[in-house]
């Protein structure tokens, strides 16, 4: 039942009748229609959340719009509801689990929606996991850590003096400034062991007569970062580049920072769980080292917004064809498992069963 971001109302409702059926305690509504399962132990110990994103994605396939949960959300889900049902009847021993189902993660603001509904407050690990396209990894491979990297998307305006064609001595031309801007940074350096990128994406000005001196610009830029200091020092470069590039010229601008995502920061404990973890369910040869991705997960906000916090994000291989947002994306269900196993094998590590597998 795949639904867009924010949407998700048969998805939650069906989410929170499965957790309750398990004897979660559940709360619904957050964020519109997230939805967080809750099982306490008998011992007091620690908080431990697992996160899966609950939306999908809009496709235009034949012409027309569908639903389609081509980032394996559902396959996410599923997961984490494995893992509901392993861990009701085994029992938590201590502590508490908390499976917290989130909405909107494609558009960014899901995470950071729950993280205000104080769902991770009571909480000190917190898990996710994603499928990963088979050029990744493959069935029965996953990654102990899967390092996505920050994006910022920025608008600049360029502000000049418009004129007569014959005559620009007297105005200032914004494309000259866009022209300087686009050359500064392209010229911007940091640290280049780090992938990175900067580039303009959009440019506006112009479009009247054609012997106007066009005093207004507008341009779009897309930045890229694997780590987030380095991601902050390329923002301040950006915006730095825009506004004396443009002043070389006499123009003025300003540079707004319209979205963006933060890359992953790990907890050296979580990956060495996941590890150990994906080793008990796929054997040595499933484990995959680190993977670097250009993609981004929202799941980042939560440790950005509590640094205590020890997160862990396991990639899983699927046969995940031809490739995640595709409309035809597809994937070998037994992977499923696999996660489940995963998961459940790092929860126990944390809070414990207290009734032996069946
Ligand atoms: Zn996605
Ligand atoms: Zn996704």
């Amino acid at each position: 039942m795949p639904e867009v971001g924010f949407e998700e109302k048969r998805t939650s409702a069906f989410v929170a009748e499965m957790l309750g059926r398990l004897g979660f305690e559940v709360a619904t509504g957050i964020a519109g229609t997230g939805v967080v399962g809750t099982l306490k132990g008998k011992h007091s110990g620690p908080g431990v959340g697992v996160r899966a994103d609950m939306d999908a994605l809009s496709h235009t396939v034949g012409g027309e719009l569908r639903n389609i949960h081509s980032c394996g959300h559902d396959a996410h889900m599923t997961m984490v509801l494995g893992l509901a049902k392993v861990a009701a009847s085994r029992k938590v021993e201590k502590g508490v689990l908390k499976l917290i189902f989130q909405p909107g993660e494609e558009t960014l603001f899901g995470a950071r929606k729950m993280i205000e509904h104080g769902v991770i407050d009571d909480i000190d690990h917190l898990l996710g996991i994603h499928l990963r396209p088979a050029q990744e990894a493959g069935l029965g491979q996953a990654t102990p850590a899967l390092y996505h990297g920050s994006s910022y998307h920025l608008e600049a305006t360029l502000t000049g003096v418009s004129a007569h064609g014959a005559r620009p001595h007297l105005g200032v031309n914004v494309i000259d400034a866009a022209a300087a801007v686009v050359n500064a940074i392209n010229a911007i350096r940091i640290d280049p062991t780090v992938p990175h990128s900067a580039k303009v994406t959009r440019l506006i000005a112009g479009g009247g007569a054609n012997n106007i001196i066009p005093d207004k610009a507008e341009l779009a830029l897309d930045l890229r970062c694997q780590t987030n200091p380095l991601m902050r020092e390329l923002i301040d470069k950006v915006t730095r580049a825009v506004e004396s590039a443009a002043f070389t010229v006499g123009a003025k601008a300003s540079v707004t920072i319209k979205g963006g995502v933060v890359a992953a920061e790990y907890s050296d404990d979580m990956i060495d769980l996941a590890r150990e973890a994906i080793v008990a369910v796929l054997g040595e040869q499933g484990l995959l080292v680190p993977i670097v991705t250009p993609g981004a997960d929202d799941f980042h906000f939560y440790a950005q917004h509590k640094p205590a916090l020890k997160a862990g994000f396991v990639g899983l291989g699927s046969r995940l064809l031809p490739g995640l947002h595709h409309p035809e994306m597809g994937f070998d269900h037994a992977a499923m498992q696999d996660g489940i196993g995963i998961l459940s094998r790092m929860v126990e590590r944390l809070v414990g069963y207290g009734i032996p597998p069946a």
